[in-house]
């Protein structure tokens, strides 16, 4: 039996989580639920589950929360997020929130040498070595639930890293794929937010019509495989049924392939390194006619290209990408800013950033601070000019 701390429980993989707690009531308990201000969503879920442990990051949601549900306690506030992820009684933190807020449950979860079944790939994006030494002195484990990286870990299937030569992730290339880029500089949020393959949360579809959620996952991949980024790649596959490639060092390359369901990941996050049966959605093969591979365009991919900067920039640059980015996605689909926009404002702050000091998780947290109100500033002279 997993005892399992569900944070972002009222999001896409938050569902996805419930769904997977609902099919297998013998070996996933809930514990605890997290989410921001949907304590509606959350009450639902804290009834069905019986789980006696809520919280909420909005004060406001958690004092209604307070008025109309009595069973349980409910926490508040961010730190509140941190403090499910570290109790005794939880073995598998499920972090599935969105946004660098993720990342101080995550550190917590692996001090306590928890397994994390991490979704929120900000966390990793942010501070990926801290988080991978930290697992290191405790014992703790960070198991991807993005499904290239699970699709990854399940080719390596335990093989050291010294027998892969490269690893390739896939991309489907998001909702423009085939518009030419200057077309697509008006696009709205409505446009954007129609994914041809996935059905998932605001910012990451988002970040997918950028691409610069590929390049988050680049840096997820460095850290997490430890390949440095040259032998990381990414091909565009608008089928999203290979989610990534493993090439090893004798010229044999094993591929995942499923069809495109986060249950899946989420699932094997959970039970690694065992596989339990399910009732999922089976790959018809012989009903797909066409798996195609092309070669990203830079032109249509600003964001790949960004990732790759602040990976070599290294230090606070990835911390300082993923909150300009989150920033100007909460910008863009307030309607504030334009999407041709979003990556040249990115590209701005992590051009104006200078990595200093050593990596700490202080220094990551000044760069993230630093980054959002810069991105503020740089959009309001866009929105002036
Ligand atoms: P959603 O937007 O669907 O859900 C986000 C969840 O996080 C909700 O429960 C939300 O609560 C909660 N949340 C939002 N802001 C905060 C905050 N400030 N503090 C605490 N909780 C917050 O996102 P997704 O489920 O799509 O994505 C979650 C994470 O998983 C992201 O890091 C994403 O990149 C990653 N991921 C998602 C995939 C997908 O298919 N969806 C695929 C691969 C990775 P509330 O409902 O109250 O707002
Ligand atoms: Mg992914």
């Amino acid at each position: 039996m997993r005892r399992v701390a569900l944070l972002g429980a009222t999001g896409s993989i938050g569902s996805a989580a419930q769904d997977l707690a609902r099919a297998y009531p013998d070996r996933i308990r809930l514990v605890s639920l997290a989410a921001r201000s949907n304590y509606e969503g959350l009450i639902r879920a804290a009834e069905e589950f019986r789980v006696p442990r809520i919280a909420l990051v909005d004060k406001e949601a958690a004092r209604r929360a307070r008025e109309v549900w009595k069973r349980g306690e409910v926490l508040e506030g961010e730190e509140a997020l941190a403090a499910l992820a570290e109790e005794d009684g939880v073995d598998v933190v499920v972090n599935a929130v969105v946004g660098g807020v993720g990342l101080h449950a995550t550190v917590a979860a692996l001090s306590r040498g928890k397994r994390v079944a991490l979704a929120n790939k900000e966390s990793i994006v942010l501070a990926g070595e801290l988080l991978l030494s930290l697992a290191k002195g405790s014992g703790g484990a960070l198991i991807p639930v993005d499904s290239e990286h699970s699709g990854v870990t399940q080719c390596l299937a335990g093989r050291p890293i010294s027998d892969v030569r490269r690893v390739t992730l896939t991309a489907s290339g998001g909702p423009f794929l085939r518009r030419d880029p200057a077309s697509i500089q008006d696009a709205t949020p409505q446009e954007v937010l129609k994914h041809p393959t996935w059905s998932m949360g605001e910012r990451i579809t988002v970040d997918c019509a950028t691409l610069i959620n590929k390049g988050f996952e680049i840096i997820e991949a460095r850290w997490l495989f430890g390949l440095s980024p040259d032998r990381l790649d990414v091909v565009i596959h608008p089928q999203s049924i290979v989610h990534a490639f493993v090439e090893f060092v004798d010229g044999s390359v094993l591929a995942q392939l499923s069809v495109p369901d986060m249950r899946l990941p989420l699932l094997y996050a959970l039970s690694a390194p065992e596989r339990w049966g399910s009732e999922l959605p089976r790959l018809p093969l012989s009903e797909l006619s066409t798996l195609s591979f092309e070669r990203p365009d830079p032109l249509r991919s600003p964001g790949l290209t960004l990732a790759r900067r602040a990976l070599q920039a290294g230090g606070t640059s990835p911390a300082v990408l993923n909150a300009a980015d989150e920033e100007a996605v909460r910008l863009f689909l307030g309607k504030k800013i334009r999407f041709g926009d979003l990556m040249p404002l990115v590209e701005e702050v992590l051009g104006a950033h200078r990595p200093q000091g050593t990596l700490t998780l202080d220094t990551i947290l000044e760069a993230d601070r630093w980054a959002r109100a810069r991105l503020h500033e740089a959009a309001a002279n866009v929105a002036r000019g």
